[in-house]
């Protein structure tokens, strides 16, 4: 199946957008004091077609730090680079049912895997990246998301250093995985790394790029360059589907049908294989650290665009 027509998709992200711009509901992150000063009130969604057709409606170039949604990303682009089967054994790619952050993910079983999206596995991600050093990998993760994106992405200097200021928890995560064999470069180095990767600016309409090459087999339909192989697609796809909304992925995927990322500064990416991808950016959040508005926004678009990949029909 395709999208529907240009103008029906146009309207209807309109309508999202008219819809739930006046929801009130949830709280901006404060656990990083720089995301405390977004304006609760920026809202944007952009749904782009894997024809490269973009459809936009509010702040859609309004840049906020990645966070969490750069996870699936590097994820991808370490599955490229090791090849998914390696990848899978030293990371893991099984739910694990709890908060981003939680230590217990990296106890759940005696081989101390657990998953990409949440922190424990993402750092162990980022240590896996190649590179000869620290600053080798970084380059490398930032290459590559901005080829996922289309355009270079740069880092917020001040998201960074305010997180790297507050960030003792992750770095004793990385810690307790070096203890277990379980990181693969330095946990120091590879815990700063990705907070340089979560500190990357990107905007709601490059969420929506970004989607929109997973969603593409892996090339970016709007520079047409291929980012990733189709099989590394399918691979990410499955762990953002189990596990993309934390403890919260069972009922994101009840209700949508879809594989999607959050991250704790306000913005979602959801994936439409084959269709497309959606990016939306809208700072309050509720308990689990998922975007309120972004939520009810790829819900009401999943059902009214027939998105739902268990739908027969
Ligand atoms: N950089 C954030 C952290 O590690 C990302 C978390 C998130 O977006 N859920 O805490």
């Amino acid at each position: 199946g395709h999208l529907p027509a240009d103008p029906d998709v146009d309207a209807l992200v309109l309508e999202a957008w008219e819809r739930y711009r006046g929801v009130g509901d949830g709280k901006v992150a404060d656990y990083i004091p720089a995301l405390a000063r977004v304006s609760p009130d920026l809202f944007g969604i952009c749904l782009v077609g894997v024809n490269g057709v973009v459809h936009a409606a509010g702040e859609v170039d309004h840049p906020f730090s990645i966070q969490s949604i750069s996870k699936p990303f590097v994820f991808a682009l370490v599955c490229q680079a090791l090849g998914g089967g390696r990848a899978r054994e030293s990371i893991g790619v099984n739910a694990t049912g709890l908060p981003f952050n939680s230590v217990m993910a990296i106890e759940l079983n005696a081989e101390r895997t657990m998953n990409p999206m949440v922190n424990a596995g993402a750092i162990a991600t980022t240590s896996l990246a190649p590179g000869a050093n620290a600053e080798e990998r970084w380059r490398f993760i930032r290459e590559g998301l901005s080829r996922f994106a289309g355009r270079e992405l740069a880092m917020d200097t001040a998201v960074y250093e305010s997180e790297a200021a507050t960030n003792q928890r992750n770095r004793g995560m990385a810690r307790l995985l070096q203890a277990y064999g379980r990181m693969y470069s330095d946990p120091d180095e590879a815990t700063d790394v990705y907070t340089r990767q979560c500190a990357l600016n990107v905007t709601a309409r490059d969420l929506a790029v970004m989607g929109a090459t997973l969603a593409d087999g892996g090339v970016n339909p709007v520079t047409h360059e291929r980012v990733v192989d189709p099989d590394r697609c399918r691979r990410v796809l499955a762990v953002m589907a189990t596990a993309g909304l934390y403890e919260q992925s069972g009922d994101w995927l009840y209700e949508t049908g879809l594989p999607g990322k959050s991250g704790v500064s306000g913005g979602l990416v959801t994936i439409s294989p084959g269709k497309g991808g959606v990016g939306t950016f809208s700072a309050p959040l509720d308990a689990a650290g998922n975007s309120v508005r972004g939520q009810l926004v790829t819900r009401f678009l999943s059902e009214r665009l027939g998105l739902n990949l268990f739908a027969s029909q």
